[in-house]
């Protein structure tokens, strides 16, 4: 009886033990991922807006919605200084 006890432990020991292997696997295969991903530098998505200082045609990383103060580059410069 004891010894089936025991035996009965340890099979759910090595359940366990599967388990966190998969786990496991799982984690460093989302992490190789992640590095495999990380090298490639983040494309902006670029919209096309209208400068509403100049009036001219200029692209912006984020989208311009209406009524936004879109600056072109030369402009953005400008501001700056
Ligand atoms: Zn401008």
């Amino acid at each position: 009886m004891e010894q089936e006890k025991i035996e009965n432990e340890i099979s759910m020991i090595y359940l366990r033990l599967n388990n966190i292997e998969e786990k496991l696997d799982k984690a460093l295969m989302t992490k190789e991922k992640q590095t495999e991903l990380k090298p490639t530098a983040p494309i902006k998505t670029m919209y096309p807006a209208v400068c509403s200082q100049c009036g001219q045609s200029c692209i912006v990383p984020f989208k311009p919605h209406d009524g936004a103060n879109i600056k072109c580059i030369s402009c953005y410069r400008e501001s700056k200084e």
